[in-house]
């Protein structure tokens, strides 16, 4: 069964009137189940990892068409991931069932600098009977602003913003030079403070594993199943 990034790119792709072209345009010919050129398929080294979390990814109208999207790679490891396209006058009822759930406790994920104090939390505190879920933007930081400002459906939401400690944390120990994190390493971070440990630190691999798997292909580089980022990701199973 197609993890629902998946399906949610099979039906946008079914919506577009013209072929998208992935940047650079090439025709080389991708494998369905990674998004990579099927030279440097990377299906064998999908991770799955139980988590008690869940992620929501509610996704801008693009982002499950570029192979590059990193919500796809949160949906390889966490089996309860949903994925919805984000639309200003359109809201998927199954994404209001799924908010209203009450198994789930949402956190929208956004920089509290912008949201009224009162809706912040930094930790994510167990709550009885229910798991966590992360409703993560999954978009360019000008589309997540819109996408943040018109959905009176988040409105009610705690916010969950990451703490300037925890981001500089995380750079350090992933030797990240750049301020932009990408969707996968956000949900990452949540999974972190949920208590996932073993599943934050596998997305983080398995991030590695990807770009390394995507930009050999770029290059017409063969796979080194024994480089480092392999390694990390085979020493997490
Ligand atoms: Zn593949």
């Amino acid at each position: 069964m197609p993890h629902a990034v998946s399906r949610l790119r099979a039906a946008r792709l079914a919506r577009s009137v013209k072929p998208f072209l992935a940047r650079g345009g090439s025709r080389v010919e991708r494998c369905a189940g990674c998004r990579v050129p099927v030279s440097h398929c990377l299906c064998a080294l999908r991770p799955a990892v139980p988590t008690r979390a869940g992620v929501c990814l509610l996704m801008a109208d693009i982002e499950p068409l570029k192979p590059s999207n990193t919500g796809w790679l949160i949906a390889d490891v966490v089996a309860d991931t949903f994925a919805f396209g984000w639309a200003r006058t359109f809201v998927d009822p199954a994404l209001l069932a799924l908010l209203a759930d009450p198994k789930w406790q949402p956190y929208v994920v956004f920089p509290g600098e912008f949201v009224a104090p009162e809706r912040v939390v930094t930790d994510v505190v167990p709550v009885d009977g229910k798991r966590p879920l992360f409703v993560l933007l999954d978009a360019t930081w000008p589309e997540a602003r819109k996408m943040f400002r018109k959905s009176p459906y988040l409105d009610q939401l705690p916010v969950l913003s990451l703490q300037p400690e925890q981001l500089s944390r995380y750079r350090l120990r992933r030797s990240k030079h750049d301020d932009h994190l990408c969707t996968s390493e956000v949900a990452s971070l949540c999974l972190e403070l949920a208590g996932d440990q073993r599943a934050a630190q596998t997305l983080d691999a398995y991030l590695d594993v990807f770009t390394n798997h995507y930009l050999n292909a770029k290059h017409q580089r063969p796979i080194d199943l024994d480089d480092a980022a392999h390694q990390r990701l085979r020493a997490l199973r």
